[in-house]
Parts: C-alpha cells; structure tokens; sequence
C-alpha cells in the first residue's frame, strides 16, 4: 500500500538535511550539527518512506491505522492485522534482541525511535532491521513531556512540530534524505494529553498522522507484569478489553531495562500468529 502523500518543500523527501527553523529541543544528547547537504540513504532504505521495499505490501499509513481505531467499523472485514511496536529505541542491546526475535518469528514491528539515539547504535543494525521488512518511525527528538505539553495549544503546537522538525532532520542525517515517516507517537501518547488539535494540524501540514496504541505488553505500567507469561496474559488481556479484535496495535518498548519484553516476546509473537494475525508495519 503507498505510504500517501510525502510533502514537498523544507521537509520535502530528498531535500539536504538543513537545520531546522526553531530552537533545538531540550535532549540528553549534545546538540546535533545538521549536514547542510543531501545524505545518501541508508542500505535498505526505499526513497520516500519509514521502510524497505518488501514492506511495501503490508505498510500502512498512520492515518489510516488510526482511521480503523477510532472507528472499528472501518477496519478489514476478512482479516486480522497486528501491529507490534517498540518506543524509546533504538538501543544497540534491545533492538538487536527484538530484531532477533523478530526474525525468528518471521514477524516484523514498527520502531518509534527517539531521534538522536541512532547516533548511538551501527548503521548496519538500522540496515538490518529495514532489510528485515520493519518500519522506523518517530516517536520524538527531546522526549521531554514538559517542553512538549507545558502551555496553550498554541504552545503545545510550536513545540510538538518544533520536535518532529528535529527529530526527522536527525533521522535524515543517518538514515538519508529520502526518509520519510507519516507516523508519529507522541511521547506519553495522544490520549493522555489535551488541546492537541492545533498541534495534529501542525503535523498534518507536513503529512504526518498520530497513532496510539490499543493493546500493550504492560512493560512501561508502574504494575508491570513480573513474569515472561504475565507479559503475554497482558497482551491477551488488553486485547479483549480493547474489543477491537482485527486491528491490534501493541505499545512495547527497547530501551534500556526493557529485558523482560525481549524475554516475553517470542511466546507474544508466536500467540498472535496462532491467533491467525498477520503482520504489519506503519509507515
Ligand atoms: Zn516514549
């Protein structure tokens, strides 16, 4: 399925990677020199979008898996999908687990990065993980709830877009000019904050969707599960709660600490392709 329209201009796909035109975000990380010149893309990469052309077949765009969760009755009628994500990577231990997982499970995910940590782990590892027919999308640049909640809506809007500009321009910078993500996470998810409607508008004009989540391992729950099995009894669980049962997009993380959901996650995936699930990816 085509990813949808990938805007032109400033943030347009192939553009050189230029800094972005409002203040960098507040991030653990020391500040981020964009290139000023059209990067390469990545190996694995296919020009205009979040993943690898053998993705191309089950990749859909945020704003319609968002579509089939607010609105249940829009969904496939004859078929399951699922999609597994992970937020707060990519890290070099965690991811490399999960891919591994993945792998074996002939499974594939969404990754919701924190931008400049792919400064941090091999280029070969992000190539892997696209070659293996996953996403890598943009879940934030600072991460930081105050700077990107504080105030009006207007403020909220200023300060969420300011992020994302950042966030895919440190993206490019590694993965390549033709990068292109229409998903977006927010830090916390869009249901837990308000007055977001001028920020999804902010995001909108630069052709990008939020998408939530409506199942979870529980791996971020101050109750988390304790057990590898009581990981796998949350996703069921929420799963049924959810009533939403074709369309499941599951909240993971990994990042550091994060050992019990790449310990729980081959009886998750094998459960869910028991339960007749295909994968997909958001792109
Ligand atoms: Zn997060």
């Amino acid at each position: 399925m085509p990813s949808g329209a990938v805007p032109s201009g400033t943030y347009g796909v192939g553009a050189a990677v230029t800094k972005p035109n409002c203040p960098e975000p507040p991030s653990n990380y020391s500040p981020f020199q964009a290139p000023g010149t059209v990067v390469k893309d990545i190996d694995g990469l296919e020009p205009g979008t979040n993943h690898g052309t053998a993705a191309d077949k089950y990749a859909y765009p945020a704003s319609v898996v968002n579509q089939w969760l607010q609105k249940p009755s829009t969904q496939p009628k004859n078929k399951k999908i699922v999609f597994v994500t992970f937020d707060d990577g990519p890290t070099t231990k965690f991811t490399g687990e999960q891919l591994d997982n993945l792998e074996k499970a002939g499974a594939r995910a969404t990754f919701f990065m924190i931008a400049p940590q792919i400064r941090d782990v091999n280029k070969n590892m992000l190539t892997r993980s696209l070659k293996m027919g996953n996403a890598l999308a943009i879940h934030s640049y600072s991460h930081d709830y105050k700077y990107l909640y504080h105030g009006s809506a207007a403020d909220k809007a200023k300060h969420i877009s300011c992020d994302w500009d950042w966030a895919i321009a440190q993206n490019r910078a590694v993965l390549g000019s033709d990068y292109f993500s229409s998903a977006f996470r927010h830090p916390g998810g869009h249901m837990s904050w308000s007055n977001l409607s001028q920020s999804d508008a902010a995001l909108a004009k630069r052709g990008v969707s939020w998408i939530d989540w409506n199942a979870m391992s529980g791996d971020a729950d101050v109750q988390r599960p304790t057990t590898v099995p009581g990981y796998l009894e949350m996703v069921k669980k929420s799963i049924k709660e959810s009533d939403n049962p074709n369309v499941v997009v599951i909240l993971n993380h990994d990042t550091f600490g994060k050992q019990m959901t790449a310990e729980a996650m081959p009886s998750i995936l094998s459960w869910l392709k028991s339960q007749g699930y295909e994968f997909g990816v958001i792109s």
